[in-house]
Formats: C-alpha cells, sequence, structure tokens
C-alpha cells in the first residue's frame, strides 16, 4: 500500500486529548496530521467543568479569551444543590466549584485563570480551529486501523470513510487520543489495571426552560434523590446544566447487571419530567444514549514511538470532571517533548518521562472519580432511604429530619456531615492542581512538604519544590505600571524560563551561555526594582521559597525543573547539568 501522506507526528483522536495535541504542536511549529472517524467534532455537551490548571494551558496556547467568551462563569456554578425533585424540596446546597467566599480566595491566589462551565461541543471547535490556523492539517472521516513502527518512524494503515479506501500515513510519532475504547492502545496491547462497565448510565439531552426552578440558585448540577437515584450511574439522578437555564442533561442511572431498559422517547421524557417534578414543563429531546461507568487506568502509555493519551488511559465517571482537565493535561505534557526531540534539542529519553510522570495522575483521577461515587452513600444513608426497599417508607423516613427529636438531630448533622464531605468531588482543588512529576525531566530536591493536616485532595499547595506548578504571582512589567502580568505569562510558550532576581546574574549568564551553546532557548527573568520584572504586592519574595539570588528553571509546561537556594559560583556547570538531565542529553 502506498504510503500518501508524511508527518512528524500523527494524532488520531480530535477530542479534548487530539484537539490539545494538534493545537500544541502547531503551536510550537511542528509539523501535524489529526485524524478522526467522524465526520464532524462532538454534537453532545460531555465534558464541561474547566479547571484552573486546564485554563492555565489553555491560556498559555493563547485561547483562554475564546474559551471564556462562550463558557458559563463560575458565578453561575456554584450551588450544588440536593433535592427531591428540581420543582420539589430541597435538603441542602453546597458552595462548590471555590464558589464559597474563603475558596474563592484560594483560587485567586493559586492561578491567574478562573474554573468555568466548557460544554465540549464548544470546546472542542476551539482546540480544532485554532490548531488548523496555526498549521494542523484535519482529516475527518478517517479511521485508525492499525500501524506499525521501525527504527525511524510508524507506518499507519487509515480507512477513508468518503471512499471507503484505505491508505497509509508515515509519521516520526504517533499520538492516540482515541479515547475509552483506543484501538491503539489494544494494537500496542498496553497493559491496563481495574474494571469497565462497573455501572451503567444513561445521558439525556434536553431543552426546557427551567429558570423558574433553578436561576435563584445557579449551579450546573443539581442531584436528585429519588427512590431509585442510588441505582448504577454516578451515584445519583443528576439534572445538568448545559447552557442557563434552557439546555440540559439528565443523567439516570440502571443496573449494569439487569442490562439497560427499553430507550424510547416517552421513556426518557418520564424520566426527565420525574426529576423535575413538574409534568407540564415543555421539554424538547434532543438525543439519549447509554454509557457505563469504567474504573480503569493503564500502567503504561508508550509503546516505542507511539504514545496514548486522554480517555485511552483514563476511563472513568466524569466525578469531579476531571476526564477532559486529564486529557488536556496529558497532551501539553508530551507536546514540548516531542517539539525538544522531533528540533534535535533533546535526546530520545525525554520521551520516557511521560510515561513517569502521567501513568501515576492517571491511576489517581480513575480512584478519584469512582471513589467519589460511592461517597453519595452517606447521604442516602442520613436521610433513611439505605435501611429500605419500599419508596415510600423511604420518603417517610427522609422525612423525620424535620422532628424535635434526638433521632432528628443526629439525622440533620448526619445529612450536613454527609453534603459537606462531597466536596472531595464538587470543590477537589488540591486534585486539580497538586500534580507532582518525579522523573528524568526534573531535578529532584525533596517533595512537597504540606504541614501536618493538610488535606492535598481539597487544598492546593503552593511550592517551589521541583515537579510542581510554577506559583502564581503578579508582577509589574514596564516602568508605568500599567502592565500586571502573571507568573504565568512570564514562561511557557514551548521554552524553558529560569527566574532569578537581583543578585542572580551568574544564573542569567548562565541560561544565555547554555541557549548559546546548545541553541535550546532559555529565557530569563530577573525580578527586582529597575528589572524586568518588579515584584510590586512583595508577595513573590514568600512564594518563591529561595533567596533572591537563587534561581527557578520551569520547562515549557510551567513545571519547575530544577532550583538553586542562593547564587552559586559554579552556576554555568549547575544549569548546564539541570538541562543536560532534563532534556536526555
Ligand atoms: C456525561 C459526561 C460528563 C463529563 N463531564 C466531564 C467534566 O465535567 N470534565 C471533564 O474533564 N471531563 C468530563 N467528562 C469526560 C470527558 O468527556 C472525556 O474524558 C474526554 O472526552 C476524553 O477526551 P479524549 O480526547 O481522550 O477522548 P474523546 O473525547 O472520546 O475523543 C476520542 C476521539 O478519537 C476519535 N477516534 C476514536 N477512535 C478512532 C479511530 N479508530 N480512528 C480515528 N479516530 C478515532 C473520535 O472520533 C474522537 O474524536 C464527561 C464525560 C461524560 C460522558
Amino acid at each position: 500500500m502506498a504510503i500518501n501522506i508524511e508527518t512528524d507526528v500523527l494524532i488520531v483522536g480530535s477530542g479534548p486529548a487530539g484537539g490539545s495535541m494538534a493545537l500544541a504542536l502547531s503551536t510550537y511549529g511542528i509539523d501535524n496530521v489529526c485524524i478522526t472517524k467522524f465526520s464532524r467534532l462532538v454534537r453532545t455537551p460531555r465534558a464541561h467543568i474547566t479547571n484552573q490548571r486546564c485554563m492555565e494551558i489553555l491560556r498559555d496556547m493563547g485561547v483562554e479569551d475564546e474559551v471564556m467568551a462562550v463558557a458559563t462563569p463560575k458565578e453561575l456554578m456554584g450551588n450544588n444543590t440536593f433535592c427531591i425533585t428540581l420543582a420539589g424540596e430541597e435538603l441542602g446546597r453546597m458552595r462548590s466549584w471555590q464558589t464559597h467566599p474563603s475558596r474563592e480566595a484560594e483560587a485567586k491566589l493559586a492561578s491567574p485563570t478562573f474554573i468555568n462551565d466548557t460544554p465540549q461541543y464548544l470546546m472542542e471547535p476551539i482546540l480544532i480551529q485554532n490548531a488548523t490556523q496555526r498549521g494542523t492539517k484535519m482529516r475527518y472521516n478517517t479511521e485508525y486501523l492499525s500501524h506499525e513502527q521501525d527504527a525511524d518512524g510508524v507506518t499507519v494503515t487509515v480507512k477513508d470513510h468518503m471512499t471507503g479506501s484505505e491508505y497509509q500515513i508515515r509519521c516520526k510519532y504517533l499520538y492516540a487520543g482515541d479515547g475509552g475504547n483506543s484501538k491503539v492502545a489494544e494494537n500496542c496491547g498496553l497493559p491496563f489495571e481495574g474494571k469497565m462497565g462497573v455501572d451503567g448510565s444513561m445521558n439525556i439531552v434536553f431543552e426546557a426552560d427551567l429558570s423558574k426552578y433553578v436561576a435563584h440558585r445557579p449551579s450546573v448540577l443539581y442531584w436528585i434523590m429519588q427512590p431509585g437515584a442510588d441505582i448504577g450511574g454516578i451515584g445519583m439522578g443528576v439534572v445538568r446544566m448545559v447552557r442557563p437555564w434552557n439546555k440540559w442533561m439528565v443523567i439516570w442511572g440502571y443496573d449494569i447487571s439487569v442490562g439497560p431498559p427499553e430507550i424510547t422517547d416517552d421513556f426518557v421524557i418520564e424520566v426527565v419530567h420525574n426529576l423535575i417534578g413538574d409534568h407540564d414543563i415543555d421539554v424538547k429531546i434532543d438525543s439519549y444514549s447509554v454509557w457505563t461507568v469504567n474504573d480503569m487506568y493503564g500502567t503504561n502509555n508508550t509503546d516505542g514511538r507511539v504514545f496514548c493519551g486522554g480517555d485511552a488511559m483514563h476511563r472513568h465517571p466524569p466525578s469531579n470532571g476531571l476526564g477532559s482537565n486529564t486529557s488536556m493535561q496529558d497532551s501539553y505534557n508530551l507536546a514540548w517533548k516531542l517539539a525538544a526531540v522531533l528540533r534535535g534539542q533533546a535526546g530520545e529519553s525525554l520521551l520516557e518521562t511521560y510515561n513517569t510522570e502521567r501513568i501515576p495522575i492517571a491511576k489517581q483521577i480513575v480512584t478519584r472519580a469512582n471513589q467519589s461515587i460511592q461517597e453519595f452513600g452517606p447521604i442516602f444513608d442520613a436521610i433513611g432511604f439505605l435501611s429500605t426497599q419500599d419508596p415510600d417508607e423511604k420518603l417517610a423516613n427522609m422525612e423525620k429530619r424535620k422532628d424535635n427529636s434526638d433521632e432528628g438531630a443526629a439525622q440533620r448533622e448526619a445529612l450536613r456531615k454527609a453534603i459537606q464531605f462531597k466536596r472531595y468531588e464538587f470543590d477537589a482543588h488540591g486534585v486539580d492542581l497538586n500534580h507532582f512529576y518525579e522523573s528524568s525531566a526534573v531535578v529532584a530536591d525533596g517533595k512537597p512538604e504540606p504541614p501536618e493536616g493538610f488535606d492535598m485532595e481539597l487544598t492546593y499547595f503552593r511550592t517551589t519544590v521541583p515537579g510542581t506548578k510554577i506559583p502564581h504571582n503578579w508582577f509589574r512589567r514596564g516602568e508605568y505600571g500599567s502592565d500586571i502580568v502573571a507568573t504565568l505569562d512570564l514562561c511557557c510558550q514551548g521554552e524553558f524560563t529560569l527566574f532569578t532576581g537581583i543578585g542572580g546574574e551568574g544564573w542569567v549568564e548562565a541560561a544565555n551561555g547554555y541557549s548559546d551553546a546548545n541553541g535550546v532557548p532559555i529565557n530569563t527573568v530577573v525580578v527586582g526594582p529597575g528589572q524586568d520584572v518588579e515584584d510590586i504586592y512583595q508577595e513573590w519574595a514568600e512564594i518563591r521559597e529561595v533567596d533572591e539570588d537563587g534561581c527557578l528553571l520551569v520547562r515549557p509546561d510551567g513545571y519547575i525543573c530544577y532550583r538553586s537556594m542562593s547564587a552559586a559560583g559554579n552556576a554555568a556547570e549547575l544549569v548546564a547539568n539541570a538541562m543536560n538531565q532534563i532534556l536526555g542529553k
């Protein structure tokens, strides 16, 4: 079979993983082709919670404004509501997604970006449109079938669904963002742990004006506790906002051991009306589909020149909103490494660190997302739903929380605690931001050491220990104070950056020397009065954890890869050693 197309990187899939890989590579000037077997991007809502770390990536890629222009802002996300029906009794709310005033402060201190709700059908076009404008060659109706690799590259056989013909694409590296049923991962024989099909669920997308039930308590998720809501699915019946307040998606579970119920228009309208609790609401069904809750992650994401990312590697329920966020971070982690190797700046061993750094994250998020489902149990328990199968008795048990009795007080307290405990799903800032990389692409200098009792799942732990993301700060750039920039805006953009302060001239010389000698750009930022930027709020001095004349070396993906506590006479040697280790030279 003839080879029709040649490229540096072939990307399979145009979802969050594939789309962000295409965007990053094209931004870095790396030749790439992206294929998807469908004739379009996704049209259903799918992923929506877009967390701060993901937004940092999108900011670095220059598309943050485009995303925020279509996003539902966090101000409309926070009243996570637990109720019997939307129209019926409400059991409680929790302020989620960093909208509680104290959590909001933490979020503002952690990043220049904001969490938001961007349904996947609005996110994918931004990724792909910008990628193609920057150079990605996009091929729809093109299905990956198989591949073979040799010492120099990978030959991929694809099928053109427009003509039915098969042809080959030759690439130096293959990146598979082909989703939870990844054919590439299967063909590579990549190992997985866990189980697919743990539970059954269905999505029902519909249009209905629900303003009168939700606009006074704006949220992305309304959790409906009806008899039957604890069966299958993601732990409870959900009415999810897609666009406020007229486009929605219901998630309703089914017992996987029995199999999906017969799904018809009448059936789904009945489910939707039951959850709304108002059968007179006009509901226009858009689509419905069944899916399974999975609990599986890859223990190796790489096979020679082939790399897998996104749902191909981590298959889990939507709890915590981690899927698309993690998928984009996989791609962002690998993209600069591929660029460095393809430009001849790094050895191929740099690519091995994709596996070392991202596999622990895959395991962590799959475990977290599945655990979050189990953590609805205490809510059902608190209202007496678990002690009986009878629907009327369940509702009667729930009423007891209104009693002036010890039992009523205990139930109220149990419910309060159970709802608060769901912060681990709906406000887990640490899960989003506390990723820590240990690999040869980081010069180790200990581990983050939070104080005793610090909850690394709930709270972001700010540190400059190599292997963590560069902390956020606002700096003044330029003379008149009009240009206020974030740490993030001073680094990334596909290149290394060295931060130092007054007295750290030796680090600047060392970075420049390494750049000139090796053709690897290292940008430098000196912080201080009269320098590149000024720490006008006097906060960087506390954040940086190194002396003013020390340094922080930051990778193109915003992770600190080396630091020195103070000036050093042999700065040139230290920077060269660090860079050579990181780049695998
Ligand atoms: C109800 C629901 C809610 C969710 N909520 C969130 C959330 O709030 N936040 C979050 O981060 N995640 C969420 N997720 C998860 C998120 O949708 C997925 O994690 C994400 O889509 C994974 O991205 P991906 O690019 O890896 O795979 P996918 O989005 O599945 O994309 C796979 C791509 O590969 C292509 N493809 C597949 N096979 C082939 C082939 N053989 N040849 C060519 N192309 C192929 C497909 O066409 C597609 O373009 C949710 C998911 C669901 C179902």
